[in-house]
């Protein structure tokens, strides 16, 4: 019988478990993509993202050409659609045999539960892997086989697991021959999705940039990671996120190209390149939190109590903070980096999520949206992890009385205001010595900026105070 391979965060022929699979058991493959941008806006997925997938369908499709592969795109508004559109495809062609890789998100796995039953009544198999993770979630549990909630024990335990099972990274399939569903024209590029537009152009999507990304990033950027992955103004993360959440790239190259380098990384915890590698594993710990705990995508905190929080409600202040003007110039500058270019350093990512959840004392469920609806590498369970970190309502979270200190943070992370001058314009010449505080400079008047909008000492106490009354509310 014929597969059908339905493309969804795997955007890659090489290393994709499912597509190796589908390839494996027929000879006759049909690759799909459906695209849902009815269900997207509900997921406040960005333009820039959608952008991003389009133009790496339009590689992806090339290069299952090569491989005598076509690849339909298909488009229907929400995911109950989604399902019905895969039956509907598999019985047009015949095909006996549907593959694809978990997507670990609530909506996303109700969806998979409806395609099954629908194949399952057509009498069509239904296989879907486990490929987004190094390591299966599921598979990293404690000693009494609870998942875990604290990151530490989790990372021992998935370096055990590791060793004890090194996972291979799955070559490219060999060219069809004969391929029932041969290709007698060259293929299209992928039309324009039904969504708002977006340029994602400044993020190359051929094969041969991104794995040169990965490659330069572990020779060159690996070894003084730890030394430099906080610093905004420094290009010294990989920026290997976008590929990651639409699946151009897997986890495991990525750790495949870093144990290349560096193949003694996982003893030496003090190593830049064990450094990166323990991020690597953050992004494991929120997926296999997510799979654990479905709650965590269907708007939910991971600690109960803080669901008494009392947050404000402020639309000039949510804008404030949206637009890049609550006069904190490090948290301008990264929400005017965020909306210009779809991407956010990690470090200032923590700063602005704190700023909004502690100091604005705005719900992290409107900075989670804000986020998804503007980052090129925008993923549930990093975002929601991510935020649910900053604001304390989650597994392994900041507590709530660590507050950070944003003019601080910038002196810290920016000393000379490098970044903060690159994003803002208004601070060019401001002196080294205002750059944090450009309210205090004498010609402060002349500068179009904003004060500061809340002053940060009172704020920070008032969000102790909320959070110390949620917690004895129950
Ligand atoms: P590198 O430092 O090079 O790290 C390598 C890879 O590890 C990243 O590409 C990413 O896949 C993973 N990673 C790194 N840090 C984290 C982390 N803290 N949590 C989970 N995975 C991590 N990351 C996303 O991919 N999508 C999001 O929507 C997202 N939202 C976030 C929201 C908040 C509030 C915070 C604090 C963090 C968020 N992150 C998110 C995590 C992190 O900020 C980005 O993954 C990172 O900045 C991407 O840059 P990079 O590829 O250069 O990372």
């Amino acid at each position: 019988g014929a597969s059908l391979i339905w493309f969804r965060s795997d955007l890659r022929v090489v290393d994709n478990t499912a597509f190796a699979a589908a390839t494996r058991c027929s000879n006759n493959v049909l690759a799909v993509f459906i695209s849902t941008p009815m269900q997207w806006h509900e997921h406040n997925v960005a333009p820039v993202k959608v952008d991003f997938i389009r133009r790496r369908l339009d590689v992806l499709r090339e290069q299952l050409a090569e491989l005598s592969i076509p690849l339909v795109v298909v488009e229907v508004d929400y995911f109950d659609k989604e399902a019905q559109a895969i039956a509907d495809l598999a019985v047009s062609h015949n095909i006996s045999h549907v593959f694809c890789n978990q997507q670990y998100e609530w909506n996303e796995r109700q969806r998979d539960e409806l395609t099954a039953r629908l194949l399952d009544k057509r009498n069509i198999r239904f296989s879907a892997f486990d490929d987004d993770c190094i390591i299966t979630p599921g598979k990293v549990l404690t000693r009494n086989n609870q998942p875990f909630k604290v990151f530490t024990p989790f990372r021992r335990e998935w370096l055990k697991v590791y060793r004890f099972e090194v996972p291979s990274v799955y070559p490219k399939p060999e060219k069809r021959h004969a391929n029932g569903f041969m290709l007698d024209v060259q293929p299209e590029p992928v039309m324009s999705f039904t969504y708002p537009a977006a340029d994602s152009i400044h993020w190359p999507v051929d094969e041969e940039a991104i794995r040169q990304r990965l490659r330069t990033f572990c020779e060159e950027k690996a070894v003084v990671y730890h030394q430099q992955r906080d610093i905004p103004a420094i290009d010294g993360t990989s920026c290997l996120s976008p590929y990651l959440s639409i699946g151009a790239l897997s986890a495991r190259q990525c750790m495949a190209a870093l144990l290349a380098e560096f193949p003694q990384c996982l003893d030496d915890s003090k190593s830049g390149a064990f450094c990166w590698l323990n991020e690597i594993i953050w992004r494991e710990f929120y997926r296999h939190l997510i799979v654990a705990w479905p709650k965590l995508s269907r708007d939910q905190p991971f600690l109960g109590w803080t669901r008494n929080v009392m947050w404000q409600q402020s639309d000039s202040m949510l804008s404030a903070w949206q637009q890049g003007r609550t006069g904190y110039p490090i948290v301008d500058a990264a929400m005017r980096q965020l909306r210009q270019t779809g991407w956010m350093h990690n470090r200032l990512r923590m700063v602005t999520a704190s700023f909004l959840t502690k100091d604005l004392l705005i719900h992290w469920q409107a900075g989670e949206q804000w986020f998804m609806s503007q980052l090129i590498d925008g993923d549930l369970a990093s975002n929601n992890g991510g935020w649910q970190w900053a604001a304390s309502t989650g597994t392994d979270a900041q507590p709530y009385f660590r507050v950070f200190n944003p003019t601080v943070q910038g002196e810290r992370f920016d000393p000379d205001g490098s970044f903060i001058r690159t994003w803002i314009h208004e601070l060019r010449d401001v002196p080294d010595k205002y750059i944090h505080q450009p309210f205090l400079w004498d010609k402060a008047e002349s500068l179009n900026y904003p004060k500061p909008i809340v002053d940060h000492k009172s704020a920070r106490l008032r969000a102790i105070e909320v959070f110390k009354s949620a917690k004895t509310l129950i």
